[in-house]
């Protein structure tokens, strides 16, 4: 075949005339979704218009994310997780048989689960074993240690070598005495390098103060930067740093150290000896119900937030109240009359660590973003499939949020009633 290249008049003037019926197709069919064509003068043109899709709200949207893997559209996000499922990267499995020594995190584990300040402190307790290491002390291991009930299943992902699972009714609800007297028990059984605790309200800052006095040691408490020779901490009211040698025991600050996400470990049930019953002079009467509008957005553990997609605000606060919720909102909302200004939620307003925080119709303005970097989990309830937020979310539900709010509020009312509808 011939090198020279053939120009068709009509082709050529199709796609410079962006208004012909056929344009498209002449204009995509030789590049696909890459958008390359070849233009008048027989160069091979990328076009730029090519990619990214037309959101439900008439706006062009680009998916960056999805364009780095050579796809776009409101779909690729759900493909590429698909794919990732499929081809999920097995972590390398670290194994440790006979420990030299032990390094023990006590967790808060709220709701059964690791929170993100336990994964801090299991990241840091690898940092210091690898120092330990370092220093010719051989191997050791990370224990987690929870009480209860617990619904995680990812210890092995987090940094945990051994797992300590204290269950039994004497560990359930507030409980410290029978909680101290295991950690006890553990210390003669294990005899650890060190001792860790979240330094946070949930268990791990009165467990370890409490520790701390049953061994007559002195914990460090708010340390935020540890190494194995000095540990730096938070003191004066957060005002003052206070630098001191690396105590047993430490109470540790979030963000002390980096989650472990590029191990897997093998998480080794240990049973321990006989844990010695205590005479408690605490009794557990139980949590109080506390009206959620209450609670300050800060504080706040389950968060439903309004942006400009809520039309119905009545419902909105409707469905605040059945699903228990605090309120919260974002800046348009809050300017527009809606929400008071306590309320909102970004960079210029509350900084929110909600365990879950439900965003109905925020399209996840960068600065409404900033506010809920520490949220666990994220839902985005939109009409906007390629948002920003339903990027951000961990569940979406695209569709429009009153017909949303409304199901929602049947579901979780006839669930209150005993409905059938439990399962849903
Ligand atoms: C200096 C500065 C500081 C700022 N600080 C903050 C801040 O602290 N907090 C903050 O929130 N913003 C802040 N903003 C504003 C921010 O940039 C955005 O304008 C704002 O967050 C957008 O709010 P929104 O998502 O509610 O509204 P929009 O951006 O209008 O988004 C509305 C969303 O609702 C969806 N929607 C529409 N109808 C429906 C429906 N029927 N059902 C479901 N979904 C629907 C749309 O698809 C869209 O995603 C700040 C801006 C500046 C310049």
């Amino acid at each position: 075949m011939s090198d020279l290249i053939r120009r068709d008049p009509r082709t050529e003037w199709i796609t410079r005339n962006r208004l012909h019926p056929l344009h498209a197709d002449v204009l995509f069919s030789g590049g696909g979704a890459t958008g390359a064509v070849r233009g008048p003068s027989g160069l091979i043109r990328k076009n730029p218009h090519a990619s990214g899709f037309i959101g439900p709200n008439g706006i062009k949207r680009i998916d960056r994310l999805a364009a780095l893997k050579g796809e776009s559209g409101p779909v690729a996000g759900q493909r590429r997780g698909a794919a990732k499922a499929a081809t999920e990267v097995q972590l390398p499995l670290v194994t440790v048989e006979n420990p030299d020594f032990y390094i023990v995190a006590v967790l808060d584990m709220v709701g059964g689960r690791l929170t993100s300040h336990d994964k801090d402190v299991l990241g840091q307790g690898h940092k210091l074993a690898a120092g330990l290491k370092a220093n010719g002390e051989g191997e050791g291991v990370v224990v987690a240690v929870a009480f209860g009930e617990v619904k995680e299943t990812s210890f092995d992902t987090a940094g945990a070598d051994r797992v300590i699972h204290l269950q039994g009714e004497q560990f359930e609800g507030y409980s410290p005495e029978q909680r101290i007297t295991a950690l006890q028990v553990i210390d003669q059984q294990l005899a650890p390098r060190h001792w860790l605790f979240p330094d946070s309200v949930a268990a791990g800052q009165e467990l370890g103060c409490r520790l701390a006095a049953r061994l007559g040691e002195r914990p460090a408490t708010q340390a935020w930067q540890v190494d194995n020779d000095s540990a730096l901490c938070r003191g004066g009211s957060q005002r003052i740093d206070i630098s001191r040698a690396t105590p047993r025991l430490l109470l540790l600050a979030e963000e002390c150290a980096d989650p472990i996400d590029e191990t897997r470990h093998e998480a080794k049930l240990i049973e321990l000896d006989n844990v010695p019953a205590t005479l408690s002079r605490i009794q557990d009467c139980g949590a109080v119900d506390v009206d959620p509008s209450q609670i300050p957005l800060g504080e706040a553990e389950f968060i439903l937030s309004a942006g400009n997609g809520i039309h119905d605000w009545n419902q909105f606060h409707a469905a605040a109240e059945v699903l228990g919720a605090t309120e919260g909102a974002s800046r348009v909302a809050v300017d527009d009359g809606f929400m008071p200004r306590f309320r909102q939620v970004g960079a210029t307003g509350t900084w929110v660590t909600a365990r879950v925080y439900v965003a109905v119709g925020i399209s996840g303005a960068i600065q409404h973003m900033q506010g809920i970097g520490q949220c666990d989990k994220v839902v985005a309830i939109n009409t906007d499939a390629g948002c920003d937020m339903v990027k951000r979310a961990d569940l979406s539900v695209i569709g429009d949020s009153g017909e949303i709010l409304a199901e929602l509020i049947r579901l979780v009312e006839s669930r209150q009633q005993g409905g059938a509808e439990d399962a849903a």
